[in-house]
Parts: structure tokens; sequence; C-alpha cells
């Protein structure tokens, strides 16, 4: 049994004649927490949408624990428990803070039944206590930072093996940005969860990740350990001088 979670080999997509992802290969393993970074428009959210079936490659192919789920539709991928959190977080807004974590539960509340969905929603909100005060609250009346960890609380809830994270600090104050990236390392450690981020908040995610990779225009230029990526002369020059973290 190998430890890889993830592997993308050879991937590109294009949007009609535009090509947006060259040939990318990388891979993250059981247990990590993995930093995609780059500048806006380099190719990221494309890419987490090509590993969440939400768009399918032109050419290559991407293995989720050994198993080829380049053709598997986005309903599959997730019942294989590999959940995208999208950009914008895109919470139900008029829905209970309650209500979205049972819809996170919503592909095994039927083969799990209320009892252990509850017991996972207890989990969740020891993690997260803010959202156990805010339980009855209307999604979209929580604020940016609260949005962001109820949109990760509700992916928990449906117990991912891998939880795919497009720029969880957007629009987010730096404290903030701060706050729900340490969620993210916690939740590694209490859910075994692994974890592919995205972010162009280059420093304050390398804080919190094992390793990197950074793409350019659709390609990846660079890749390394956390520490050496944050030290990296060029990665200080591209972006460290203009982040906000
Ligand atoms: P961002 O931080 O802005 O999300 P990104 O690195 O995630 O940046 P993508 O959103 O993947 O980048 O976009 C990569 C390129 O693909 C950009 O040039 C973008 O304009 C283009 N693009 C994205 N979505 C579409 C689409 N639906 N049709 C055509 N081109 C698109």
């Amino acid at each position: 049994m190998t430890s890889k979670m993830l592997e993308v080999k050879d991937v590109s997509f294009s949007y009609g004649p535009i090509q947006v992802l060259n040939k990318i290969n990388f891979h993250v393993d059981k247990g990590e927490i993995v930093a995609l970074l780059g500048a806006n428009g380099a190719g990221k959210t494309t890419m987490l949408k090509n590993i969440s079936g939400l768009l399918k490659p032109s050419s290559g192919q991407i293995f989720f624990q050994d198993e080829n789920i380049t053709p598997f539709e986005a309903e599959k991928i997730v019942e294989k428990r590999l959940i995208l959190v999208p950009e914008h977080r895109q919470i139900f807004s008029t829905l209970s803070v309650l209500d979205n974590l049972y819809l996170g539960a919503y592909h095994h509340y039927a083969r799990m039944g209320k009892r252990e969905v509850n017991r996972d929603i207890e989990k969740v909100f020891q993690l997260f206590p803010i959202l156990k005060d805010r339980k009855a609250q209307l999604g979209g009346t929580l604020s940016g930072g609260q949005q962001q960890m109820l949109a990760i609380a509700r992916a928990i809830m449906a117990r991912p093996n891998l939880l795919l994270l497009d720029e969880p600090s957007l629009g987010l104050a730096p404290l903030i940005v701060k706050e729900v990236l340490q969620y993210v390392k916690q939740l590694r450690d209490d859910f075994d969860v692994t974890v592919l981020l995205i972010e162009q908040n280059v420093s304050a995610s390398l804080k919190i990740a094992d390793r990197g990779y950074v793409m350019s225009h659709g390609s990846i230029i660079k890749e390394g350990n956390s520490k050496e990526l944050l030290t990296d002369p060029e990665i200080k020059e591209a972006f460290l001088g203009h982040t906000v973290v």
C-alpha cells in the first residue's frame, strides 16, 4: 500500500483554445498539508476543478488512493471522500448553521443515521466553538471568517479523506486568515484529513503546510518543503513582498 493520497500525472486542460494547465505533475501523501501556490490566474482553481471532476483534463490522469478517478463524475468523486471547499465559500446563506452541517453529511446520512451524524456535529463544534454558539443563526448572517469556518466544517461532515481548499483566506482580514489557517492545521490532526490548499497568500499558507508547489501560467515552476520555499530568494521576490500576513 503506497502512502500516496493524490497523484496528478501530466494533466493538461484548455478552456476552448486557451490552454490553462500544461502537463501538471504533483502528489499529496496521506496526512500531509500541501500548498499549491501562485498568482491570480496561474490555473490553481482550474486544477482543483479537474481533481474534483467538475472539469475534465484534455490529457493526463488523476489518481486518488491509487485509483484512476479521471473518468469519474464529480458526484462519484465526492462519494470516494474527496471533497472540495470552493472559492467564495458557497454556504447556504438562508439555512441555519446546523442545517448547513446536516447537508454536508448528505451522502452518508441514510447509511449512518442521525445519531452518528450528530456525533460528527459535536466533534465539529469542538473544533469550531463559535459555530456551536451560532448554530441557529442563518449562514448568510455570519462574518466572513465564520462563513469560511462553516464551509470547512460542512466539508468535514462528509468525512473527507482528502480536502481541497480553494483560497480559504480570500477576503479575510490578516488576523482572521491566521486563525482560519490554524484551524486547517488542527483539523488535519483531529480528523485525520489530508489537505491540498490553494492560496495566493504564500507566506501564511507555507507556515501551516508541509510542502508546496508554485504554479505560474499553467505550469509548476517550483516545489519543495515549506521551509525551503519560505526562504527561497525567487519566491521571496515574487510573492513574499506583498503578502498580507
Ligand atoms: P484565481 O486566484 O484568480 O482563482 P487561479 O490561479 O485559480 O487564479 P484560474 O481561476 O484557474 O486561476 O484561471 C486560470 C486562467 O483560466 C485564467 O487566465 C482565467 O482567466 C482562465 N479561466 C478561468 N475560468 C475560465 C472560463 N470559465 N473560461 C475561460 N477561461 C477561464
